[in-house]
């Protein structure tokens, strides 16, 4: 055994070594060599037959060297490592052998150390039982221990900062989100439920008002689910009373059936159209109780097809079906079917309205809608624009007129009288002259729909006619007038011969007086002066007669009736001056016009007196009266009376006073009664007599008291 280092080996070792040498194993441990701690580690060396050979044995000094070193690990350099005896309780060595050296005992170290031990474990051969031990000075002890409770405060403030500021961070997360839940929750009470909560407050907890909030929100909501369920019963017993009611009032049979068509319900329409109660009717087929064969069939096998299909949705299926009314009859119901379900069974509600009347009439409306075609006249409809939205194929010769076809638009003169209808409201007649004929247009406003119905009639031979008439009246009229001249010569030449008979005694007396020298210029001029005045009376007798006879067309205009009667009394006066009757005038005290052909009024009144003369030329002179009347009658019209005292009329006669050549006199024609009447009723008059047989009668002329215009008379 030798030392590989400065340090000697120990005395122990130096003379026996045979007991490191015994070692033929790997060892290691603490042993005690010289009252000195020593780690031994032996290791075996064996030859290359494997037999040991000897051992390498290390001797390592456990002494302040070695615990200095093994210190540097240690935090302080105040602190002492130490070996120790742990059975002698005795320090073997320390890191600092002038503070601790060996063999102090450890009661002596316990006062100024905190004392910290460890065993060697590794060393299990060894044959003490040393520790390894740390002696911390108390002082450093504490002054560490203070360090370490500042280091922990210091660690627990920072923690607490740390803690704090997640908390307000946290806390300034919640806030903000609790402010938009708060503002969440005021929008969704203002727009939910359509009521605004109080503002909130600027300050304050917005935890706690958030939980008011919910609170109010809560409260809104509830008040209004409990509002919104009332509403909704309240609407429930509305809708129920309004579709009992409408079933009560509808006009149509509601009936409810299931899928075979069994009655489960109707109305009370349906009660009355099927002369059934509803007990009654339950459970029996509708098809059976309302339709014919056919119609049962086809209902029954479409309510099948419906059933099958399944298909839900509000279409009504309509057809049309002919019903019985259980009387033999037949009526037509136009029936719609409309699939329900209720508790997951397919029902139908069936409507059945009777539409029999609306077929009937529109079976009519088409015969009436056909009713213009088949017209043998012309109708046409124009429109407010004046286009001719229809022509029936009589219409041609007026299309032909206007030069349009139907859609297109009339003439400008006949659009204003479209016009002119449709503005007024009431009818009104015009005539056309077309190359085809003479056509009387009769245009009817139809105001609601805003068009005209032009109803045309052919008057061609009617118009004909009545010229023809006209012309044979004018040649009659005129032959009355000669006859009445006939009648009235000798009297006119009476009248005449008076102014005649004048002038010659007016200028006899001149030329008397001329040649006897004798007589004033002045009386010369005045006998010269009647001469002339006379002259003038005959004239206007002549004029008079030559009107009278004259054939002449009609001319009216207006005049005064009253001035008519007048001129009649001047050309009959010598008539009456013959039979000594003196004119009874009961005369308007106003002008009374009417508008009228002059020569014709006066032949009519002329007839009128003259009859009036022969009824009276046979009575007494004293009891002849002659009265003639005008005024204004009751129904506005002018009248002219002609009253006379003479034979009057007999009951029997009176009826055909007005045909006619009717005539009871011997020299009589028998024309004038009937001429008066055409004349008048050709002024839109009327012409009636009344007698008292043996005191007289009375023929009065009624004439419409000038509502027209001359023009329009004279067309
Ligand atoms: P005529 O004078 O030529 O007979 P009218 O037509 O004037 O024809 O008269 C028809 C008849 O009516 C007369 O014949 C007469 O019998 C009767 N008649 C007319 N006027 C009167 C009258 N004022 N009084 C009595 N009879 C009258």
């Amino acid at each position: 055994m030798f030392s590989i280092t400065d340090e000697p080996l120990p005395q122990e070792l130096v003379g026996d070594s045979s007991q490191q040498l015994a070692a033929s194993e790997h060892r290691a441990l603490l042993t005690l060599i010289g009252a000195r701690p020593y780690l031994l580690v032996s290791e075996p060396i064996e030859d290359v037959q494997h037999f040991a050979v000897g051992s390498l044995d290390i001797l390592v000094p456990l002494d302040s060297t070695f615990l200095t070193a093994s210190q540097l690990s240690v935090a302080s350099t105040q602190n002492i490592t130490a070996i120790m005896d742990a059975d002698a309780q005795v320090i073997l060595s320390s890191s600092n052998p002038l503070e601790i050296e060996a063999g102090t005992p450890l009661s002596a170290l316990r006062n100024r150390y905190v004392l910290t031990m460890q065993s060697f474990s590794d060393y299990r051969d060894s044959d003490l039982n040393m520790l390894y031990a740390t002696l911390m000075p108390k002082a450093l002890f504490q002054q560490t221990g203070q360090a370490i409770l500042d280091l922990e405060r210091r660690q627990r403030a920072m923690g607490a900062a740390g803690i704090i500021g997640t908390f307000v961070l946290l806390f300034v997360l919640v806030s903000s989100r609790i402010n938009r839940s708060l503002r969440r929750l005021q929008d969704f009470a203002r727009r939910a439920l359509g009521e605004s909560l109080t503002p909130l407050p600027q300050s304050g907890n917005r935890l706690m008002q958030l939980d008011d909030r919910i609170h109010d929100v809560i409260d809104l909501v509830l008040r209004a689910r409990d509002e919104t369920r009332s509403r909704h019963e309240s609407e429930m017993r509305q809708l129920e009373a309004l579709r009992a009611g409408v079933m009560e009032a509808s006009v149509d049979s509601i009936v409810t059936v299931d899928a075979d068509g069994m009655v489960i319900d109707f109305n009370p329409t349906a009660q009355r159209a099927f002369a059934r109660t509803l007990e009654e009717a339950t459970g029996r087929r509708l098809a059976e109780m309302v339709f014919e064969e056919g119609s049962a069939q086809y209902f029954q096998s479409l309510l099948e097809r419906l059933a099958e299909s399944g298909s839900i949705d509000n279409e009504f299926t309509r057809v049309e079906l002919t019903a019985t009314d259980g009387e033999g009859g037949r009526r037509s119901m136009e029936v719609a079917i409309r699939p329900i379900v209720l508790d997951r069974r397919t029902l139908f509600t069936v409507y059945l309205c009777d539409i029999q009347e609306r077929k009937e009439r529109e079976v009519e409306m088409r015969a009436l809608a056909a009713f213009p075609e088949e017209s043998p006249s012309p109708v046409l409809r124009i429109n407010s624009r004046g286009v001719i939205t229809y022509a029936n194929a009589p219409s041609a010769a007026l299309l032909e007129y206007w030069q349009c076809q139907p859609l297109q638009t009339l003439p400008v003169y006949w659009r204003e009288k479209v016009d002119e209808v449709l503005q007024t409201g009431h009818d009104r007649e015009l005539e056309i002259n077309t190359d085809k004929g003479i056509y009387s247009l009769l245009l009817t406003p139809v105001q609601g729909l805003g068009y005209v119905n032009v109803y045309a009639r052919d008057v061609t031979d009617q118009r004909r006619a009545e010229d023809a008439l006209q012309q044979r009246q004018d040649e009659l009229v005129h032959v009355a007038r000669l006859s009445t001249m006939g009648e009235m010569s000798t009297g006119i030449a009476h009248e005449l011969n008076q102014p005649l008979s004048a002038i010659v005694n007016f200028s006899n007396g001149c030329a008397r007086r001329l040649r006897l020298g004798i007589g004033t210029e002045e009386e010369l001029l005045s006998a010269l002066s009647q001469i002339s005045e006379q002259a003038n009376r005959a004239a206007e007798i002549i004029k008079r007669l030559r009107a009278l006879v004259t054939r002449q067309h009609l001319v009216r205009h207006e005049v005064d009736v009253n001035h008519l009667i007048s001129e009649v009394c001047k050309l009959l006066a010598h008539d009456l001056r013959k039979l000594e009757i003196a004119v009874e005038r009961r005369l308007y005290s106003d002008a009374l016009i009417v508008c009228a052909d002059t020569v014709q009024i006066e032949q009519a009144l002329i007839n009128l007196v003259r009859n009036a003369l022969d009824a009276m030329k046979d009575q007494p002179a004293l009891e002849r009266r002659l009265r003639i009347g005008s005024g204004i009658a009751h129904n506005g019209m002018v009248y002219i009376s002609v009253e006379d005292s003479g034979v009057g009329i007999r009951s029997s006669d009176m009826e055909h006073l007005f045909d006619a050549f009717y005539t009871t006199k011997d020299t009589g024609m028998g024309m004038g009664l009937a001429i008066t009447q055409t004349i008048i009723e050709d002024h839109h008059g009327m012409i009636h007599a009344e007698s008292w047989p043996g005191k007289g009668g009375t023929f009065t002329i009624e004439l419409p008291r000038n509502v027209e215009t001359p023009e329009s008379l004279a067309s």
